[in-house]
Parts: C-alpha cells; structure tokens; sequence
C-alpha cells in the first residue's frame, strides 16, 4: 500500500482567548511557536512542509485584538481586524483614506475577508526560491539564488539589499508608515509601542525575519494618530495582475499644503527593499516647495538615487522614480511613462 506524504507536520494547536496566555505560549515554545493569524501566508508554510513549528497559536479567539476604537488621539485598530473591516471603516475612510486606498487593494476580496491588518504588515518574504524550501541566506544557507544572471528576480529589490534581494510585500505598510502610526506590541517585558517605520527591518539586522518581532512577541493593535487625519492622501501600486497581485511596487503619501506650497509630508514606498522605505530625504527636499511637476520630477529622481538593479528589474527604477513623482507632483499620467 502507498504511503501517503502529503500531509502537515503534526504540531500542537492553542487557542487563547486572552493577549496574556498568547504571549505566555509563545514565549514557552520560543523558536518553535508560530502565531496563526488569518493563515494565508502562515498556512502556507505549513502546508509546504517548510516551516515545522511545534507549537501554533491560533489568534482567532482573542476578542481584544479585534476592531477598531477611537482613542484621545486617533483611532486604534486590533492586530486581527480583517482587511476588509479596515476598508469598510467609515472612521478609517472619512480621516485616514490612505489605509482605506493601501487595504483596499490587497489581493482578492476573499483574502482581504481574511486576511487581518496585523498579518499583512507581518508577512514574509515572496521569494520564489525562499518559499520552496531552497536552502538561501534567508532560510539559513549561505548563497541567494535569486541574486544570479539567471536568477527569478524581476520582484526583487533594488534598494539596501545585503545578500538577500527578497522584498517586503505588504500594501498597508506603507500607508502605515506615511500616516505615522504606532505598532502596540506585546512581549515578554510587558508593552512596547514602536513607530511604523521601525517595526520592519532589514537584511543588515536580522536576514530571517521581515520584522523586529522576535519568538514570543505578538503585534497586539497599530494606533494611527489625528496628526495626519484628511490631509491629502496618494497610494499606487502596480502590480502585473490588475485583479489581485502582490505590488511589485507602491507609493503612499501624505500631505499639508497652504495654497499650493509643500508645508508637511510623509512617503513610503514597498516593494523596493526588503523593509517598506520611508523617503526621508524626498520629504525634507520638497518641504516648503511648490506641489507641481518640476517638485515631483526633482522628487522621483532623488527617491532612486542609490538604487541597483538586478537581472530582471531595471524596470522598477523608473517606475519608483514615476510613482514617487506623480505622489509629490500630483502629475496624473502612467506610472511607466518614462
Ligand atoms: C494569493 C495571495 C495574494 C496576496 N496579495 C497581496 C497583496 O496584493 N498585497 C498585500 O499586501 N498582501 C497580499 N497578500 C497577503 C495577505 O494579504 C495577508 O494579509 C497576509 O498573507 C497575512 O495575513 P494573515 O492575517 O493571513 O496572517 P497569517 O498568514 O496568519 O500571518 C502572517 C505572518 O505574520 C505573523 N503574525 C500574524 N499576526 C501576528 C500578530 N498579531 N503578532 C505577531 N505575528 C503575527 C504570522 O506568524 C505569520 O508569520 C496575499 C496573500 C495571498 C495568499
Ligand atoms: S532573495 Fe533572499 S529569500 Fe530569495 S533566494 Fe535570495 S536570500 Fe533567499
């Protein structure tokens, strides 16, 4: 009789129904817990046969780390609100419009139902050779396939990669980051806010993991103040396939204007590096500028200084350039435009 393989790994299944036994689970298992959200891209590891936790904690019961409140300063939202609750937030979309915009956009309605905003700034990379189990730096193996001539590297980066190319895939988290909002995260020493940008890191820190979150930490909600609340708002993603694709890049922007002068703004970009990129260097530049063509053209060319493409992704240096321009010019004309 054949054998049948084809199964998951045997692990143990929690599910909590307090932020408190979560974090106690997790930091009991340590390396060998993994935290089970909506499951789109934790499942399919498992399904995978590539990671083989022990022990999966199962989020779904904990009524504390869902919806979306008010607080004396903005809106808080539960790390296992679903995306589509996020999009249809009439508090989200009348204040904060750019998450509602970045949300909106991810995937398919099936997965935005979901999918939780929590897991969507937590996702791993999407590199190919990473996701079928080959041996890279990332996995713990000392080469990057897809750093070759010939290597599959059309959604790779172009931007601060240090031997892994892979990049951070998520739609929100630029948005997140251009809003300035705030990760609530649970840990072993009790609870820890960090700023957006902070909470994704790169190769240089740590080359397997997307985020600062370490074994035994939960992200518990994302906190957006009014700081930002009805400025202007611009997000675009381009993607190959307009009905749902991951981004092979995006752009979030947002902005304070008197008249037509430049007082404040925030950018972010995804998908160029192996963290969402806030341009810092953009922001100060156009500060006090006026918003037209020639602020955005200046903007788009500083964006991409520094960038280095690979085989197959050339293409994304002007459009990073492009994207950035239009979110800073306000030009509206298509992203490849040269
Ligand atoms: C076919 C497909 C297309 C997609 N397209 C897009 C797209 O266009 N744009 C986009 O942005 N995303 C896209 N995604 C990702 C998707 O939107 C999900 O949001 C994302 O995969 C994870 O959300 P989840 O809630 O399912 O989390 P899970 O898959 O359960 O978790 C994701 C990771 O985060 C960790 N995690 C989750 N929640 C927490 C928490 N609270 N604390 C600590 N760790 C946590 C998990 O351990 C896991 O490692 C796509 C996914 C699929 C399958
Ligand atoms: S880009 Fe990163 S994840 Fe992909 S093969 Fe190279 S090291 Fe691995």
């Amino acid at each position: 009789m054949a054998v049948i393989r084809d199964v998951m790994p045997a692990f143990q299944l929690f599910q909590p129904t307090s932020v408190a036994d979560a974090q106690r689970l997790l930091e009991q298992h340590g390396r060998e817990g993994l935290v089970l959200a909506g499951g789109l891209d934790s499942v399919d590891w498992l399904k995978d046969r590539i990671k083989k936790p022990s022990a999966v904690v199962d989020l779904s019961g904990i009524a504390e780390l869902k919806g979306i409140r008010t607080t004396n300063d903005g809106i808080e939202i539960g790390a296992m609100t679903t995306l589509t609750e996020v999009v249809n937030n009439p508090m989200v979309q009348q204040k904060y419009g750019l998450l509602t915009q970045a949300a909106e956009l991810v995937a398919s309605p099936q997965i935005r139902n979901q999918g939780t905003l929590g897991g969507n700034v937590s996702q791993d990379a999407r590199c190919w050779y990473y996701r079928a189990g080959w041996p890279c730096y990332r996995a713990g193996g000392n080469i990057c396939y897809a750093d070759t001539p010939v290597g599959r590297n059309r959604e790779h980066a172009i931007l601060q990669a240090e031997r892994c190319v892979a990049v951070n895939p998520s739609d929100s988290a630029p948005a997140l980051i251009a809003l300035d909002a705030k990760f609530v995260l649970r840990t072993s020493k009790g609870e820890r806010t960090v700023d957006a940008e902070d909470y994704f890191i790169g190769p240089d820190i740590d080359i397997t993991r997307m985020t600062i979150l370490q074994p035994g930490d939960l992200l518990t909600s994302i906190r957006i103040p009014s700081t930002w609340a009805g400025a202007q708002f611009y997000f675009e993603k381009v993607r190959v396939r307009n009905v749902w694709d991951f981004p092979l890049l995006n752009v979030a922007s947002a902005m304070l204007l008197s008249g037509d002068r430049i007082e404040r703004v925030r950018i972010a970009v995804n998908g160029a590096a192996a963290r969402p990129l806030r341009l810092k260097a953009v922001e100060d530049a156009v500060r006090g500028q006026s918003r037209n063509a020639a602020t955005g053209e200046m903007a788009g060319k500083l964006a991409v200084q520094g960038a280095v493409p690979l085989q197959f992704n050339g293409y994304k240096i002007p459009l990073m350039r492009n994207l950035v321009k239009r979110a800073i010019g306000g030009v509206q004309e298509a992203a490849w435009a040269s």
